[in-house]
């Protein structure tokens, strides 16, 4: 029998027939199967575009509230947020936020549809924000990497516009900064009254600094300024600070290298990461590190635990480098105890007492405090403080004015009540 012959008896057997259908029907799907698959990759390899936002990154937050405000706010599937905030007068309210929940939104942006889906795994840990790991993924059709860039921006300058004239604070946890408390209104800084000249000095030098990257580029220098505000507990070295900031729209990291468990690797981490925009806060850095040869002792004794070595901290400071002006503050009650090498320039490039009240700063504070009293009493005043003989910070005095809020004449009579408790020690 010919091979012709052979096919055409198989063809006319039934049996056969139908197996060669099945085969032929079970073939085409699992081909179509197939195809299917690889033309829906295809589709989304070239016709679809993805943006994957961990919840470890800064814009994750923005994000989700920009997605809430733009368009997702009529979906149902929402979860609640709720902030506490505090007013200046101190009075808490609490604020509901409602953001996407966990699962797929959909919104309508800039003429397409934009896919949010919004996923957890109950089963990881983000280890340094100790929350469930979450991300956002938003899908757009076509190729639209500029529709996420465009996204990205808005989301950005929302969360800026949101806290735009506040100053925000941040403090380390772990590895990483977080924002500590709400995005404050800041203090004016007038309303801190250092010594004659020395809120100008500082103000200016900073100024100057940041004006002038150039002049640090050009020359191949780190383009970093340190300054130290030194002298006794409530003079106003974190006020001013906290004041400066606000004058210059900057942001507030402060750290604590006294804090347990901060090691090099974590402190260099936190310097490597500091947000944008913001003055790096060193509070009493004598309270860390005594002096070098004390910290050696210590370190011995800590042998096996790890933390913060003085080098390491001085490696820090020396590597805060970045492209944008790195301002470090740092201030002590007690600068003899300073190591020479934490205050040596390029480390520490302007020092600055901040003590107690000078006649300069009982007349301002004051009138200040007191608008419509005369130069009379104004002068009754700052005579009166001067001749009990004392060294007084301006937060006692702004203290004893809290008690005579109305009357200055009081504030001046009752004077000796101030040196009360210091003459019972
Ligand atoms: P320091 O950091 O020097 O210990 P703070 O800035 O913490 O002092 O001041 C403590 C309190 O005293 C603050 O509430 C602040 O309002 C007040 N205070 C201190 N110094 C001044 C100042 N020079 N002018 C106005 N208020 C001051």
């Amino acid at each position: 029998m010919g091979f012709q012959e052979l096919i055409g008896s198989l063809a006319d057997n039934p049996y056969f027939g139908a197996g060669f259908g099945l085969f032929g029907v079970g073939a085409g799907a699992s081909m179509l199967r197939k195809g299917y698959s690889l033309g829906l990759i295809f589709f989304r390899r070239h016709y679809m575009t993805t943006l994957e936002v961990p919840c470890r990154d800064q814009s994750y937050k923005w994000l989700l509230h920009w997605i809430t405000v733009r368009g997702a706010r009529n979906t149902q599937h929402l979860s609640v947020e709720t902030k506490h905030q505090q007013m200046e007068s101190g009075k808490v309210s609490t604020k509901h936020d409602f953001i996407p929940s966990v699962g797929e939104h959909f919104f309508w942006y800039n003429r397409t549809w934009i896919r949010v889906q919004r996923t957890r795994e109950q089963s990881t840990l983000d280890l340094h924000m100790g929350i469930p790991f979450e991300t956002v993924k938003l899908t757009a059709l076509g190729k639209k990497r500029d529709v996420f860039y465009d996204i990205l921006e808005e989301a950005r300058e929302l969360a800026v516009s949101h806290n735009e004239g506040k100053t925000i604070m941040y403090t380390s946890h772990g590895a990483e900064w977080r924002e500590f408390g709400h995005p404050r209104k800041p203090r004016p800084l007038q309303s801190v009254v250092l010594d004659n000249g020395v809120s100008d000095r500082i103000v200016s030098d900073v100024r100057e600094f940041i004006d002038n990257p150039e002049w640090y580029t050009s020359r191949g220098i780190p383009y970093r300024r340190g300054y130290l505000l030194h002298g006794p507990p409530g003079c106003g070295k974190t006020s001013f600070i906290t004041a400066l900031a606000g004058t210059l729209k900057l942001g507030i990291c402060v750290l604590n290298i006294s804090e347990r468990g901060l090691t090099d690797d974590r402190l260099s981490h936190l310097m490597a990461s500091v947000p944008e925009d913001t003055i790096i806060l060193l509070e009493d850095v004598d309270a860390a590190f005594v002096s070098r040869e004390e910290t050696q002792e210590v370190n011995q004794a800590y042998v096996g635990l790890n933390r913060l070595t003085f080098s390491g901290l001085l490696n820090c400071l020396d590597g805060v480098v970045s492209a944008e002006a790195r301002i470090v503050f740092m201030t002590t009650n007690y600068p003899e105890r300073l190591d020479p090498a934490l205050i040596r320039p390029g480390r520490v490039d302007v020092k600055e007492y901040i003590g107690h009240c000078t006649p300069y700063q009982l007349r301002t504070m004051f009138s200040r405090f007191y608008p419509s009293a005369p130069d009379l009493l104004v002068h009754k005043f700052t005579e009166a403080v001067l001749s009990l003989g004392m060294c007084l910070s301006p937060a006692m005095i702004q203290g004893h004015f809290l008690i005579y809020k109305l009357d200055p004449q009081e504030a001046i009579d009752s004077l000796p009540q101030l040196a009360k408790p210091y003459q019972a020690h």
